[in-house]
């Protein structure tokens, strides 16, 4: 057999895929990242007509079509008061191409990365994957990151940090002072934040803000995606925006890896971001309503657990033997450790399910707390 370049060893297939393997086929799924609803009607009929229309059949602009950039323009000066030319945005296979054109295009071997622990998965791979080190910053009782512990761990060879808000897997949400500090942090110590905005939409109480609003540098990229916003993880649309230096940096990595994102996601992007976002509101209610029950029922029966103010995940403290006995009684959730060491001893519960499965979730996690 051939060999295998060396940089592949230092990644593994994720534990969240471990945790579904292991699942029985009838298990109620609490352990995915993606909404449980449809994506909205307006969004799957105009990528029907990209392609009966013809508009899909060939590649695009390497950084996307004007028109989806230009959305995506206008939804940061809608959303986040931002001025960002779509000259300055790239539209990529999902956040996660986002993220490792980021990391690919800023990140020398043997350079470090800030990432949150608990945090998402891909930046600890990615980093790997870029020949980088990720050096894991232990979150606040909260689940927020605290601007002073990435101040603090900023020396030589550091080259970017992530702020990831409302958070996956903690559904924490960064206050504004935080963000303008870790603006503040980008530009003093002339280094990049890498925000990952991907579930901006999914706040309950405070509002979401991005650090590029407060940086008076160029050194914040914004990362950002349709899937969650309109359910539309399979579509495979996210984008990075950025100076344009940065922009035209990753645009060579985009050229050459993906040449341009898919056509027809790109007319339904377009369509999700300038159409109706009601569906969006109604959805992220939905997701509060949930919230609410499923805290209640985990502090009822004894666990605790910070309230996620965000996303759609909920990462209480468990007892030692909770997640595989959860597992064992058909409900699928993922042990905290699977997104970082200081994640030990918690668990990620995507509340992604409608609320008669959730209800019978927290009954089985319910019996399972008092009996380990
Ligand atoms: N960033 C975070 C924090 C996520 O949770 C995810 C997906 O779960 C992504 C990025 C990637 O998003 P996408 O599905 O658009 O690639």
């Amino acid at each position: 057999m051939t060999n295998f370049a060396t940089r592949i060893d230092s990644v593994s297939i994720s534990g969240i895929r471990k945790v579904f393997d292991a699942a029985g086929p009838n298990a109620i799924n609490l352990g995915l990242g993606q909404p449980d609803f449809p994506t909205p009607s307006h969004i799957r009929d105009a990528a029907i007509h990209s392609i009966q229309n013809g508009n899909s059949d060939r590649y695009t602009p390497n950084s996307g079509i004007l028109s989806l950039r230009r959305a995506i323009s206008q939804k940061h000066s809608r959303d986040n008061s931002l001025d960002i030319s779509p000259d300055n945005i790239i539209a990529t296979a999902g956040g996660s191409e986002a993220l490792h054109l980021a990391i690919e295009a800023h990140v020398n071997p043997g350079e470090k990365v800030l990432i949150p622990d608990p945090g998402f998965v891909s930046y600890r791979a990615l980093t790997h994957i870029s020949g980088g080190i990720p050096v894991p910053i232990k979150l606040r009782d909260d689940l927020t990151m605290d601007p002073a512990s990435i101040e603090s761990s900023i020396s030589e060879g550091v080259a970017a940090f992530i702020v990831n808000s409302p958070g996956n897997p903690t559904g924490g949400v960064q206050s504004k002072a935080d963000m303008k500090e870790f603006a503040r942090i980008a530009d003093d110590y002339d280094i990049l934040c890498i925000s990952d905005e991907v579930y901006e939409h999914f706040v309950f109480e405070g509002s979401h803000r991005s650090p590029m609003e407060f940086s008076k540098s160029n050194n914040v990229l914004i990362v950002n995606t349709c899937s969650k916003s309109y359910s539309m993880t399979g579509w495979r649309l996210g984008w990075v925006a950025g100076s344009h230096e940065r922009i035209d940096k990753m645009l060579r990595i985009h050229q050459y890896a993906q040449a341009c994102a898919s056509a027809v996601s790109q007319h339904a992007a377009l369509a999700a971001l300038s159409g109706p976002q009601d569906g969006l509101f109604e959805m992220v209610n939905t997701f509060k309503q949930r919230r609410d029950v499923l805290v209640d029922g985990l502090i009822d029966m004894g666990l605790d657990v910070p309230l996620p103010k965000g996303a759609f995940y909920a990462f209480p403290s468990v007892p030692p033997g909770w997640v595989e006995n959860v597992l064992d009684q058909g409900v699928i959730v993922v042990p905290g450790s699977s997104f970082g060491a200081s994640g030990s001893g918690s668990a990620r519960i995507a509340y992604t399910v409608d609320s008669t499965q959730l209800e019978k979730a927290i009954d089985i996690m319910r019996k399972v707390t008092h009996s380990v």
